[in-house]
């Protein structure tokens, strides 16, 4: 389908991450519309619906970034669910509108991917960026220890940074699952 300058340059502006996905979603619309050539106005109207960006001023945008290390062997599913059901470090969003907006890993030590997502997630006005519980604690994975490089090369950008997704302070994160730590008497 053929598009319009201007439709491109909002496809252009679409983390590339997403990018196929909203090419797909633009053409669909545009074709259940019954267009020939997408227009800038559909292309606003696919981000607004499917990426949460410019709808509602008061939703709050939140992203994730988790250790590349841990990626390999978690698909994320506390991190996700934590953010679906408003639990541990999500808590605070209760009653809130919200939209996940980002969940990427850092790219690897020294979380070297990190400051660029952020930066291109700062231009769809992410309020937040939480960094998983596997980057703080220390089991079973080792602790980050680039996590205060990480935190400050976010909020540098002017974003928010959350330490956690899904653990609760003095209790494991993963493996013991959200068990008490054993005391060691
Ligand atoms: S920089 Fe930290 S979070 Fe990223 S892969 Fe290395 S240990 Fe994991």
């Amino acid at each position: 389908m053929e598009w319009k300058d201007k439709a491109l340059k909002v496809l252009d502006e679409v983390p590339d991450f997403v990018k196929p996905i909203a090419r797909k979603a633009i053409e669909k619309m545009a074709e259940e519309h019954g267009m020939k050539k997408v227009t800038e106005e559909i292309a606003l109207k696919v981000k607004a619906k499917y990426l949460g960006i410019e709808e509602g001023e008061n939703k709050k945008k939140i992203a994730i970034v988790r250790c590349d290390i841990v990626s390999e062997v978690c698909p994320g599913i506390g991190c996700l669910q934590a953010y679906e059901n408003s639990k541990e470090l999500f808590e605070r969003y209760t009653g809130k509108d919200t939209a996940l907006v980002g969940f990427f890993t850092c790219g690897g030590c020294s979380g070297r991917r990190t400051f660029r997502l952020a930066n291109n997630l700062k231009r769809y006005g992410v309020d937040a960026i939480h960094m998983s519980s596997c980057m703080l604690m220390e089991e079973p994975f080792n602790r980050c220890i680039f996590k205060e490089d990480i935190k400050k090369s976010i909020e540098a950008l002017g974003i928010e940074v959350v330490e956690g997704t899904h653990h609760e302070v003095g209790k494991f994160a993963l493996g013991n699952r959200f068990h008490e730590k054993k005391s060691t008497k």
